[in-house]
Formats: structure tokens, C-alpha cells, sequence
């Protein structure tokens, strides 16, 4: 038995940041997202769990990501509960991780591997007893990490597979998201099934896949397809078919079926966003309406509020019809937006400038650039404002982004690439329930932004 470290912990200090669980508010519509996403052809195929591909849940901050998430593990819980050997499993990350990266992943692999011991107090497997020794020895980190990954894969092991849900993917910086991505790609060849949820869709050029299963079939824009890997080699032989011409017995020309892989290790889905069902439901509750009968004259409202296409600010408007028991709050077109509406934005701004000063510029700058126009602007006009600014002010020299990408990431999900042609990448804008301009913000955040713009516009076009 090794000697004990006075710092070495006897029992694992839980990190304030990670959480096993997100308490759903008493008031959630359950049935929120129903058609549009749980009964949705990508999240039952990954359900099964006998994909290897993750799933990738974005959508503009606020949306409702995390309800999304809570709902999911229910449901999931629900319908693998017949069978014992498929746990679902769930990490909330509901703050900035304050933590350096080792101890994040020790405490996440950590949360990760509770959730999957049968229960409280049973029996431990030899390697999680290692590791509990080498934590009261004080042990090197990379030592106690390693220990712990070979508990949690023979855990996993164990199991037909696990599915993962995981909450808060944003809240990581940048060097967080590489560490993890990395660690998850191994747990993924252990079974483990992950839905992530994320402001920034994962990055990915744009493709364009249609199903190639004869002329009978009018699939495109896929998602989810089979693809023949010795075909796609050589992108004009590409071979693909939608799940419906697979299931009809349909093969390559060339290589039958033996190459015919979902040859993705992701699968991006847009958060749902169509709220209808949900402001019905909570303006009819609000005054008192059995369901079978509309609210009278609720409809504009109605329209208004579930046309923002965002959980969060809709039921910042839902809130101001409960406080002040009237619909007048939707009904004032040319006003300013309502103050918590307002607060909302500055706070989203507010959260990119924390970030290094580098990018929390390039964000604005960019956000500015978005804003200069209804349909945004082109990636040309951008580029043409960055390599001006970087021209201009050394220190973001130093750092410039180096794709497109950088520049998304940076800017939170609060604009988004309009892309339908892959050959021609055209445009950033604001996110759709993010449009910048004089009500959305306050003067401040305004003139920040307006500030921005002119450092990259004087100059440039
Ligand atoms: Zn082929
Ligand atoms: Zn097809």
C-alpha cells in the first residue's frame, strides 16, 4: 500500500461546474420539440445505438439546448428501460470550466463512470479501486487519468452500448473542445453514443450529397446515406444512397454492397425551432383557457412570438403577457423590444468580449460586418475587413484566424455561414433570432459593435 498524500483526496471532490442532472422547471411543455425533433428520422436512427456517429444538436444561443438535453435523457431513459444493458447516460456543464484541463477530464471521465456502476455502494471493478488508491497516494495526474479511462472502457465494454447526452459543449474554450473531442473519439470505439448539444454547428465544408438510387428517387441534401467508400474516393464517382433505397436492396453499380459505410463521424442538426404548439399552450394557460378553445384574439400574438423561432426570448415576451396579464407587450411593433429582451443581447455580447481580446475583437468585427447589411455580407467583403484590420493593429497579427471556422467559433453562434451551393460560399449573417440592430441591443453594446465596424470600414470597402 502506498503512503497517503496529505492532499491526496480521499473521496473525489466533485467539479462545481459538471452536474449529473439538469432539474427540468416544473412548468416545461413535455411535449416541446416532440415532432420536430425526438420523432425525427436522425434522432430514432441514433437512438438505436448501433451507429458510430454522433449527433449534433446547434442552434442560436438560448434556443433551449439545454431543455432539449433534459428532455432527451428522459425520453431515452424511457425507452431503453426494458433493456439493462443500454444506460443513458448525462453531463451538464453549466458554467465556465474555471478548472485546468487534466482536471476537467479527470472529472469528467469521472461523472461519466458514476453514472455507469449498477448502484450505490455495490461492488467496484479492480481498476476504479486502483484508481481510488492512486488518488489517496497522490498519484500524478496523468497517471490517475489513465487509470480511470481503463475503468470507464470496461464499463463500457460491458454494455451493449451507452448513450451519452452532453450539455454545455460551449462552455469549454477552444483547447477544452480539442482535448475532449479527442477523448470522446476513443470512448466512441468503446460504444459509447454521444448527442452533444452546441451553439456553433461543428464545423464542415459544405456538402452536397443526393441519393444516386436510380431515377425513381429525388433524395438530396442528405444527412444521413450510405456511401460507397472505393466511389467516393474519386469525388466524381461518388456513390451514395438514402436510407430508403438502401432498405430496397439498391448497390453500388460497381462494388455491390461491400463498401457501403455511413462514413461520417457526425451528423449536424439544426435545433428545432418551431415553438407554435408551446406559446398556444402557455398563452391559453395564462388566461385560463381550456385547450380546445383558442385564447381570444391571440392569434397576432401567437404568430409573433412563436415566428422568433427562439425558447429563450419567447419566453422572455411569455413572461411579460403572464406579469402583466395582457397581450398589449406583442402588440407594439415600433417600440423598443421588451428591457429582459434587451438584456439578453447585451449579455451574449457581454460574454464574447470576455474572451481573450484577440478574438473577442475579431467576434465584433465581425458581428459588425454581418450587420452592415440585411443579407449580411460576403465572405470576400469579410475577409477584405480582416486583412485590413490585421494590417492595421499588430497584436491581432499575432493571432489571425485561420478559417472561417475560427471566426464562427469566436463569435458564439450569434452569426451563422449561408451557404446552399458548396462551390460558392457566400455570406455570414446574424443568427436568424439574433438580427443586431437599434432594438435589439442597448446604446452601449450598439456603439461597441458600431466601433468595431468603423475600425474595419474606414479603411476598407
Ligand atoms: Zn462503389
Ligand atoms: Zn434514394
Amino acid at each position: 500500500m502506498p503512503p497517503s498524500d496529505p492532499f491526496g483526496t480521499r473521496s473525489h471532490v466533485s467539479n462545481s461546474a459538471i452536474h449529473k442532472h439538469h432539474t427540468l422547471a416544473p412548468d416545461i411543455y413535455k411535449r416541446l420539440f416532440d415532432t420536430v425533433f425526438f420523432k425525427s428520422q436522425v434522432f430514432t436512427t441514433w437512438s438505436q445505438g448501433d451507429r458510430s456517429w454522433s449527433l449534433h444538436c446547434y442552434g442560436d444561443p438560448g434556443c433551449g439546448k439545454t431543455t432539449l438535453a433534459a428532455i432527451a435523457v428522459q425520453r431515452l431513459r424511457e425507452m431503453t428501460s426494458a433493456s439493462k444493458n443500454v444506460p443513458v447516460v448525462s453531463i451538464f456543464i453549466e458554467e465556465d470550466i474555471s478548472t485546468s484541463a487534466g482536471v476537467f477530464l479527470e472529472d469528467f471521465l469521472y461523472c461519466v463512470h458514476q453514472q455507469l456502476l449498477p448502484s450505490a455502494g455495490s461492488e467496484t471493478d479492480s481498476h476504479f479501486r486502483r484508481y481510488e488508491t492512486a488518488s489517496r497516494s497522490g498519484e500524478s495526474i496523468s497517471k490517475r487519468t489513465r487509470i480511470l479511462r481503463t475503468a470507464l472502457y470496461s464499463q463500457l465494454d460491458a454494455k451493449q452500448h451507452t448513450l451519452l447526452v452532453l450539455d454545455g459543449y460551449d462552455r469549454l474554450g477552444e483547447s477544452l473542445q480539442i482535448l475532449l473531442d479527442r477523448e470522446l473519439e476513443d470512448l466512441q470505439k468503446h460504444r459509447l453514443r454521444i448527442l452533444l448539444t452546441t451553439r456553433v454547428p461543428t464545423f464542415e465544408l459544405p456538402l452536397d450529397t443526393n441519393c444516386d438510387g436510380g431515377p425513381d428517387c429525388h433524395a438530396w441534401d442528405l444527412k444521413l446515406f450510405w456511401a460507397c467508400t472505393v466511389c467516393s474516393q474519386d469525388p466524381d464517382e461518388a456513390f451514395a444512397l438514402c436510407y430508403d433505397c438502401k432498405a430496397k436492396g439498391k448497390s453500388c453499380p460497381h462494388h455491390g454492397t461491400a463498401y457501403l459505410k455511413e462514413d461520417y463521424d457526425h451528423v449536424n442538426i439544426s435545433f428545432p425551432d418551431d415553438l407554435r404548439e408551446f406559446v398556444e399552450w402557455d398563452i391559453q394557460r395564462c388566461f385560463g383557457i381550456p385547450a380546445a378553445q383558442p385564447a381570444p384574439d391571440s392569434d397576432t400574438a401567437i404568430d409573433f412570438i412563436a415566428d422568433i423561432g427562439n425558447i429563450t426570448i419567447a419566453k422572455l415576451y411569455l413572461d411579460n403577457v403572464h406579469k402583466d396579464r395582457s397581450l398589449d407587450v406583442v402588440h407594439k411593433p415600433g417600440d423598443r423590444l421588451p428591457r429582459n429582451v434587451v438584456a439578453l443581447f447585451d449579455a451574449g455580447i457581454e460574454r464574447i468580449k470576455k474572451q481573450p481580446k484577440h478574438e473577442a475583437d475579431i467576434s465584433l468585427m465581425a458581428i459588425a460586418a454581418a450587420a452592415d447589411r440585411d443579407n449580411g455580407t460576403s465572405i470576400v467583403s469579410l475577409e477584405d475587413w480582416m486583412r485590413d484590420a490585421l494590417s492595421r493593429l499588430p497584436y491581432l497579427a499575432r493571432a489571425p484566424p485561420r478559417s472561417l471556422e475560427d471566426i464562427l467559433r469566436c463569435a458564439n453562434g450569434y452569426i451563422f455561414e449561408d451557404s446552399i451551393d458548396p462551390d460558392d460560399r457566400v455570406s455570414v449573417e446574424h443568427s436568424s433570432s439574433f438580427k443586431i440592430n437599434d432594438r435589439h441591443i442597448s446604446y452601449t453594446t450598439k456603439a461597441d459593435i458600431a466601433a468595431h465596424g468603423n475600425v474595419a470600414s474606414q479603411y476598407g470597402r
